[in-house]
């Protein structure tokens, strides 16, 4: 099979009704385009969200319509070409976090995010995804994590980490209420973090473990849009999660992983719905509203002022857009300050979806995070506060390629620093 005729074959599986409806109800008013940071950034319009899933548009008007018939006897369409294919395959890697702010401006209310999505299933199955991409992912399959986070690796970490912080990580709990799934990029980059979660569930009581089996969280397959891996690697944290017999499934400091793991595990493979998934903000929120843990009120007032950045898949998408206001205005009540826009309507760091792991996307990824330098500039904060880790990776890679002077900090951290005795 040609590139084109797989990916073809995978546009057609993605293309149920609600596919065809969705891409019929797009009238063409180009209202996306704004919403997204990477069009805001680079005025490039082939970075319009509705370019971006035109592919998947053509292919669905030509194998299932008649006008899309009709078109190419004509002459007015082409069938798609693997350069085509090529080329979606940069737009859709390269420039798109999957953040899916685009959906809430569109006034057709279409889910450009799930069509996107839907766009990666057809380029992945056509081998179109870029180099680095498909290494990390042939990593997880083959070695348990993108970031070389082994069997052998993760014991050695996790040791490490217990004798530097002196926190208790229990592993392989039979009987625990709790598994914590870390991301590599906790474990690997910002290994505070581990031990700042640690320290609080064991501050609260929380009857938890980790799992060396369901030991990554990070799904390399749904950032490639590959069906069979994603469920591959939501399969490895749902085993785990079986064989210790725990009922809550926390989902630490990484979007996309809370995304697969909360609203597309159950659809693919039902057990995963015998768990409950939250995502540690949510955790954090719980054990703090119920006195369960108690925070040093201004712990962190006198550093200069702090924001927090909205993560898509944990506040815009996951909805945990109150608890870390509610946790920030008790660490930080004179030195908190939103940044605009923000909530739901906050505009991606421009790193996720797998963006930070593709080389080829570092320009626009850093003309995209330039917006965030405005935001954050704009209400003059040294500290920028978030609950996503791959979030984290991309500002701690902005500030030190821009030569910025503010700390990016994960609010586990901020928390764990702040706990009373
Ligand atoms: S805003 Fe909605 S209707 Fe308008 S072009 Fe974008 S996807 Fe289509
Ligand atoms: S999902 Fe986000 S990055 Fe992708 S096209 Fe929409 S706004 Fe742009």
């Amino acid at each position: 099979m040609s590139t084109t005729e797989k990916a073809m074959e995978a546009f057609v599986h993605e293309t149920g009704s609600w596919v065809a409806a969705q891409l019929e109800s797009c009238t063409r008013c180009g209202m996306c385009a704004e919403a997204c940071h990477f069009y805001q950034a680079t005025g490039n319009p082939e970075y319009a969200p509705v370019w971006k899933m035109e592919l998947l548009r053509r292919a669905y008007e030509q194998r299932f319509t008649l006008v899309g018939g009709i078109k190419l006897s004509l002459g007015l369409d082409k069938p798609i070409t693997d350069e085509e294919i090529a080329h979606w395959g940069e737009l859709n890697y390269e420039a798109c976090t999957v953040c899916n702010k685009c959906s809430m401006v569109c006034p057709m209310g279409i889910d450009i995010g799930s069509l996107l999505h839907g766009m990666r299933a057809g380029l992945a199955a056509a081998g179109a995804i870029p180099a680095d991409l498909a290494a990390a992912v042939t990593k997880q399959v083959d070695e348990g994590s993108p970031l070389g986070m082994t069997d052998k690796v993760w014991d050695q970490r996790l040791e490490w980490v217990a004798d530097e912080w002196e926190v208790e990580i229990p592993r392989d709990v039979k009987g625990a209420t709790t598994l914590v799934v870390f991301s590599s990029i906790e474990v690997m980059k910002f290994p505070a973090n581990v031990a700042a979660i640690a320290k609080v569930l064991n501050k609260a009581g929380e009857k938890w473990t980790v799992s060396s089996k369901a030991r990554e969280i990070v799904n390399f397959g749904f950032y490639e849009g590959s069906e069979e891996h994603t469920k591959l690697f939501l399969n490895r944290v749902l085993d785990g999660a079986k064989d210790l017999g725990v009922k809550r499934i926390v989902v630490t400091e990484c979007g996309h992983a809370y995304d697969a793991l909360r609203w597309h595990a159950a659809n693919w493979i039902p057990e995963a719905s015998n768990f409950e998934v939250i995502h540690i903000t949510g955790v954090l929120g719980e054990l703090i509203g119920s006195g369960r843990i108690k925070i040093k009120p201004g712990f962190f007032n006198d550093g200069g002022k702090i924001t927090f950045h909205d993560a898509c898949k944990i506040q815009r998408k996951g909805g945990h857009i109150q608890e870390p206001r509610d946790i920030l205005k008790v660490l930080a009540p004179d030195a908190f300050i939103e940044m605009t826009p923000n909530r739901e309507e906050s505009v991606c760091c421009g790193g996720g979806g797998g963006v930070i792991a593709v080389k080829a996307a570092d320009p626009v990824r850093y003309a995209s995070f330039e917006l965030k330098i405005d935001q954050v500039n704009t209400v003059s904060a040294k500290t920028v506060a978030m609950t996503c880790s791959n979030c984290r990776l991309q500002f701690t890679d902005g500030v030190d390629h821009f030569k910025l002077d503010w700390k990016v900090a994960g609010l586990s951290q901020m928390v764990a620093d702040a706990l009373e005795e």
